[in-house]
């Protein structure tokens, strides 16, 4: 399979190039030259399938003969090690959690497959990358995890110091080995603008460095999986299916709309936003105009200029007349994100963290209009990586997984920096 980049201005290259160069040269996000629905008896019989089937067709025609056969599969079951279970939240409403993996956050799937990638191009000792990411929480762990061990790949997490919680800083900061944290006196927004001054900087041409989020194309099209899950668990039901996402960079519900194209039937996607509400702005009207970033309590969506909205515009074709059929986005305040948690706990007791609030708040709203649909959304992480959220609003106390009992315990290391002269001196 080739790629082409969204801003047109750059060479076509193979599945491995745009894995390893993440962006193309002219910026642009890489997308796949063709798309090719699978056929109609593969979602017939997908009740008989397991997940790592389904998984080994949904993404094979995008890896082409790159990875051989038997590898992409262990890539995939080392990938879906954990369940992803559709739970009834009430009547025809579910959620489809993805906080079941190592780090209990969606983004464990798309890391534990692009590291097992880039581990597989780097078979030969030859092709050593460094994962350069800055996180403001959540992507670092997840990366963190995914990538520890994995062979010629060197990932340096940059955190802001003070600015992460407990749970988020041990999870990147005590696994040692390959995964090196840097943690910045200052801002999340320090962390990345260092990130992309390292990447600009040709004098660092030579540590390879790559992108770890999901404007990657081997972190973003596994994000199709669960997507697939969710239908073979909700097909029973025998009714159209909205599907609503938490949205913040747009990569879930960009892994979606291609699962469409590959065939599956979601009927409507929703993408819900907290404050950070350019998509639904511009389904309003009609212009998209990024602002900077709000800070909200669903802190992982808190971006102002989401980056795989032009790839989902490229789907749509660039025209808002086909987006309106089956897309709509929505905006929530935190005040109706907390009410939204109180009220779904004292309805049905499931306990929802923020972002995944969000998103039931924006599969109700458009269920409302379409009375004879079923709906999921994605609850995104599990309800204890945001206690200072959810415990309070519920007075409750919520039990320690083992995942996060296991880091707690574990001593911190990270080296501290300030300036970018600091980080290249690190990556020198
Ligand atoms: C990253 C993240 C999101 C946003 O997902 P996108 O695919 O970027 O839209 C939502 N919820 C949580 C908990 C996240 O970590």
């Amino acid at each position: 399979m080739q790629y082409f980049s969204l801003n047109k201005n750059a060479p076509r290259v193979s599945f491995e190039q745009a894995v390893v160069l993440g962006l193309a040269p002219d910026r642009g996000l890489y997308f796949p030259e063709s798309i090719t629905p699978l056929p109609h008896s593969f979602f017939q019989n997908i009740e008989n399938l397991t997940q790592e089937e389904i998984a080994f067709e949904a993404i094979k025609q995008f890896v082409g003969d790159e990875i051989p056969e038997a590898e992409l599969k262990r890539i995939i079951a080392e990938t879906l090690c954990f369940d992803f279970p559709c739970v009834t939240v009430e009547k025809d409403v579910f959620s489809l959690e993805l906080f079941h993996g190592p780090t209990m956050a969606f983004k464990d799937v798309g890391a534990r497959f692009m590291s097992r990638c880039l581990g597989y191009f780097n078979r030969n000792d030859d092709k050593k990358v460094t994962v350069l990411v800055a996180t403001s929480g959540d992507t670092g762990g997840a990366v963190a995890s995914g990538f520890l061990e994995v062979k010629g790949v060197e990932v340096i997490i940059l955190y802001p110091s003070g600015k992460v919680s407990e749970i988020q800083e041990r999870q990147l900061t005590t696994l040692g080995k390959n995964i090196k944290a840097l943690e910045v006196d200052g801002v999340f927004d320090d962390c990345q603008d260092m990130v992309k001054q390292a990447f600009l900087d040709h004098t660092l041409n030579h540590k390879n460095l790559t992108s770890a989020n999901s404007i990657n194309i081997a972190r973003w099209l596994p994000q199709m999986f669960y997507i697939f899950f969710a239908y073979q668990q909700l097909k029973k039901y025998d009714k159209p299916i909205i599907l609503s996402c938490p949205s913040g960079n747009f990569g879930n519900i960009c892994a979606g709309i291609m699962a469409k194209r590959l065939g599956l039937p979601i009927a409507h996607f929703v993408a819900s936003t907290n404050a950070n509400d350019t998509v639904p702005r511009f389904l309003e009207a009609g212009n998209y105009e990024p602002k900077p970033s709000i800070a909200t309590i669903s802190n992982a969506m808190d971006v102002g200029n989401p980056s795989n909205f032009i790839r989902i515009q490229e789907l749509y074709h660039y025209d808002l007349s086909e987006f309106e059929k089956d897309f709509s986005s929505y905006s929530f305040t935190d005040a109706e994100t907390e009410i939204a948690i109180k009220d779904i706990y004292n309805r049905t007791q499931y306990i929802a963290e923020p972002h995944g609030a969000v998103g039931y708040l924006g599969l109700k709203k458009e269920m409302a209009k379409q009375p004879k649909s079923i709906g999921v959304f994605l609850e995104t992480a599990h309800p204890i990586k945001f206690l200072d959220v959810v415990e309070p609003l519920l007075g409750l106390k919520l039990p320690i997984p083992t995942q996060i009992e296991n880091v707690l315990g574990k001593e911190k290391v990270s080296t501290k920096i300030k300036t970018y002269e600091d980080l290249k001196a690190f990556l020198q």
